[in-house]
């Protein structure tokens, strides 16, 4: 069935939840829809939504609330909710939204289609939670990227079966199965034909790609796609501490297009807390990861995700995390306030932290982690570092000059994951550049393009 009319798309939450929105959208264009940038123009808003904290359930919520009114004066409009708070919620979520027409669960893209033709035949409310053995599969519609498409995120597997205590994952989004080599390898090379210059492969804990398939592992994964013309740079998120494999740093280190960046969420410095998240490593298993991190891959740019307030977490365990920032010297961290998710354990756990607490805990790392961050970043000034460059930059910084107003301040992005601005006259996105740094701050550096 063929359909005339706007769609229009909302995301919140995740990377993987940015890549499921594109799968959402050409859906929807293969039905003859076209995409518009307003809402206000849309004869179908879609809703794709994320439940891992409280505040982006209720942003959700009150996004999609909003259309209530528009639908008395265009009662065709149609609302859906998908993804990870449709999935949780079901038909509850009608409650709050009685204006909703379709509640598309996290395994039910492939059937979204056939929930348009039922509205169309004159159902009202679908609900449909139901699971799905296979991911998916479509190729994104390289047809619409523009200069700008220099990135994308693709997701190789889905699910997760770790059970991380605080975590909503594994009751949203399933069992973990993973895409085959092939279908990755023959989207990735149409991005990369497409103009992609980088990707960044997604999935809840990377390290067990294939498992379950009996497929390829993750570092063959990356060699594969180390293989793929015109790509020039591949990242990867999320590890998990407890499978990191020597093979995967080994991965970093040799495969040239692989970045020299890893992101692994320690979440905690305590291994009382660790226990209870059910994380499966202790602090010492994970600094002796970083440790061989740090001798193979020299210069690795290291992210890691912080939980604040976990239950029953103590001011010493509180200094347990601070002690570990310190240690490991992250690049950049991710810190978030416990948040109560109610099918997961912890949420039962004894010993909740005062909101408040959480909130003072939180802004004192972040505010930890500001000091380490610059000071890890004025070690770059004199050295030139290598970006690609991802747009242009409304920035302007000290020691920038531009007399005859010819320069553009450019950003782009180092390997290890660094901001970088820098003036130029000729720097295009999608270039590679060799930048020498003059200046470092907390969130990024300033340089000058080698030979300009
Ligand atoms: N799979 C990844 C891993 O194991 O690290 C994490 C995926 S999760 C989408 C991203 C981050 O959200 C987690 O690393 C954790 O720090 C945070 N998070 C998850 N559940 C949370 C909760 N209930 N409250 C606060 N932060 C949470
Ligand atoms: Fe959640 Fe833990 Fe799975 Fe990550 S590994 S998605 S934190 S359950």
């Amino acid at each position: 069935m063929k359909y005339t009319g706007n769609y229009f798309v909302k995301t919140i939450g995740c990377q993987m939840n940015v890549y499921d929105s594109e799968k959402l959208a050409s859906i929807l264009s293969s039905y003859g829809f076209d995409r518009t940038q307003y809402f206000d123009d849309a004869d179908i808003i879609v809703c794709n939504t994320c439940s891992i904290r409280h505040k982006a359930e209720e942003k959700a919520f009150s996004f999609l609330g909003q259309f209530a009114r528009t639908k008395k004066e265009k009662p065709n409009l149609i609302t859906v909710m998908a993804g990870c708070v449709a999935q949780q919620e079901g038909k509850k979520a009608f409650g709050r939204l009685p204006h909703l027409n379709i509640v598309l669960g996290t395994q039910a893209f492939s059937r979204f289609g056939q929930h348009l033709e039922s509205l169309k035949s004159g159902e009202n409310r679908i609900v449909d939670t139901d699971d799905s053995p296979m991911i998916y599969e479509t190729l994104p519609d390289t047809e619409c990227f523009n200069e700008n498409n220099i990135s994308r995120f693709i997701t190789i597997m889905q699910g997760c079966e770790n059970f991380c205590t605080y975590c909503v994952v594994p009751y949203v989004r399933g069992a973990e199965r993973s895409r085959t080599p092939e279908k990755i390898v023959e989207e990735i090379s149409l991005l990369a034909k497409s103009g992609v210059k980088e990707v960044t492969l997604l999935g809840q804990n990377v390290n067990s790609y294939g498992q379950r398939e009996g497929e390829i592992s993750f570092p063959q994964l990356l060699e594969k796609i180390n293989q793929i013309d015109d790509l020039q740079r591949i990242r990867f998120a999320t590890s998990h501490p407890k499978d990191l494999s020597m093979d995967l740093i080994y991965a970093i280190r040799d495969l040239e297009k692989v970045c020299n960046h890893l992101h692994l969420p320690v979440q905690s410095g305590s291994n009382k807390i660790l226990k209870k998240m059910n994380r499966g490593y202790t602090r010492e298993l994970y600094i002796e990861r970083i440790t061989a991190l740090k001798e193979q891959c020299p210069g690795i740019g290291l992210s890691t995700d912080i939980i604040v307030g976990f239950p029953s977490e103590t001011k010493e365990d509180f200094e347990d995390t601070v002690k570990l920032l310190n240690e490991v010297e992250f690049d950049s961290i991710f810190a978030f306030s416990y948040s109560d998710r109610s099918s997961a354990p912890a949420a039962k756990f004894p010993n909740q932290i005062d909101e408040s607490e959480k909130k003072e805990r939180l802004n004192e790392l972040l505010k930890i982690q500001e000091t380490l961050t610059e000071k890890k970043n004025q070690t770059l000034i004199g050295k030139t570092i290598r970006i690609l460059v991802e747009g242009k930059s409304n920035k302007l910084r000290d020691g920038f000059e531009d007399l005859n107003g010819t320069l553009k301040q450019m950003t782009g992005r180092s390997e290890s994951n660094k901001i970088v601005h820098f003036p130029s006259e000729h720097a295009n996105i999608g270039d590679i550049l060799e930048i020498e740094i003059k200046n470092a701050y907390p969130h990024s550096l300033w340089g000058y393009p080698v030979g300009a």
